[in-house]
């Protein structure tokens, strides 16, 4: 399974290394052999394992929140209910089932998902049967709705490019070719404008990633939910700003290299979390909350004894399992970050302070 590799390393021969980006871009979507348009990742016979996979409890959280909001903000007769990167549309799932008699809800939404992958798209089809579904490649393509949108581990996946600070400026880190293997390497110092104000924060040597795929996308959510009303709850590890080098591979759940298997291995980077709140102004970005504080305060220790009242034995023990894992600090609790934008004039969203 070398072909994506040779392709690379052919494409460095014609036209120079490429950027951190570049790599990511093609290696988790390349039409052929890229990572996601090849594979469904998730779960336990696959690569890295999600919250909605975790527990059903996330799913339903969710969905009441969105739906809450909706109310919050007088319940509109018609919107776009987006989830980007459905994965394998558990989380949706379980946002419906939960939000099935909230009233008008379901009559009101109009279910949009943004995904790339054609094997992932099957999978949010079966997973969502009886829901009427419209696909898109790109957030770009929603409807001009009140927008009540959900992403959970999507913005991690969107190409990054990586800089490592000079003595005034910034080296891009790229990746090259030598003897038939891609290699790191870093460009000539040169200015970066988005960078600027990292310069205060960093000495040389260090690495800021931009979040160069996601900057657009936050700012065009950012429009539409200020212009038209609505919500979005972005939730993904990271912080709130990028220091270090946090692109990684996951192949079978473990750490690898990652320039060893490309298309093989999922790639992500930590999402940094203020540069995105800013591009989605005017729209107002909640403070950044830890994952567990935010299920603790939507009530998930009362849905967890709800539903563990109906189980028992190795069921019962892998439902307790799930909601630690979900919550506390030393597995998912703290790691992940979630982060709302709502219209400029509304009230912060249930579970989340103003920044
Ligand atoms: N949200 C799901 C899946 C997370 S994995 C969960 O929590 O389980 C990332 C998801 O984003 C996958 O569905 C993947 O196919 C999709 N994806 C990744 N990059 C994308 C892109 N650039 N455009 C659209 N979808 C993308």
């Amino acid at each position: 399974m070398t072909a994506l590799r040779d392709a690379l390393i052919a494409r460095i021969a014609r036209t120079g290394p490429i950027s951190v980006a570049d790599y990511m871009a093609e290696c988790l979507l390349h039409p052929v052999h890229g990572y996601y348009t090849t594979r469904d990742p998730l779960g336990v016979a696959g690569d890295f394992t999600t919250a909605p996979e975790i527990s059903q409890m996330f799913g339903e959280l969710i969905g009441l929140w969105l739906a809450q909001v909706w109310m919050d903000q007088g319940a509109p007769a018609e919107f776009a209910l987006v989830e980007l990167g459905p994965g394998r549309g558990t989380l949706m799932a379980d946002a419906l089932r939960a939000t099935a008699r909230v009233p008008g809800f379901h009559n009101a939404m109009r279910l949009h998902l943004v995904e790339a992958s054609p094997t992932l798209r099957a999978r949010q089809t079966t997973a969502l049967a009886g829901h009427n579904i419209t696909f898109h490649d790109h957030p770009g393509q929603i409807p001009e709705l009140p927008l009540f949108l959900i992403a959970n581990e999507f913005f991690d996946a969107l190409p990054i490019r990586q800089f490592q600070r000079g003595p005034t400026a910034w080296h891009e880190r790229q990746i090259g070719a030598e003897d038939g293997a891609l290699i790191w390497g870093l460009a000539p110092e040169a200015p970066v404008e988005p960078l600027s104000d990292r310069l205060a924060d960093t000495t040389p040597g260090q690495i800021v990633e931009l979040n160069a795929a996601a900057l657009p996308i936050a700012q065009d959510i950012g429009r539409r939910i200020d212009g038209h009303g609505g919500a979005a709850l972005i939730i993904d590890y990271g912080d709130a700003v990028s220091i270090g080098d946090t692109f990684q591979a996951l192949q079978d759940h473990a750490a690898i290299d990652a320039l060893a298997t490309p298309g093989q291995a999922d790639l992500t980077a930590h999402v940094a979390f203020d540069p995105l709140a800013r591009a989605a102004a005017p729209a107002r970005a909640s403070s950044l909350t830890p994952q567990g504080v935010f299920l603790e305060r939507l009530g998930i220790t009362a849905r967890a004894e709800a539903l563990a009242g109906r189980l028992g034995g190795a069921a019962l023990d892998s439902h307790i399992a799930a909601h630690r894992r979900l919550t506390h600090p030393a597995e998912m609790g703290t790691l992940f970050k979630v982060l709302a934008l709502t219209p400029s004039d509304s009230p912060p969203p249930p579970g989340l302070e103003p920044a």
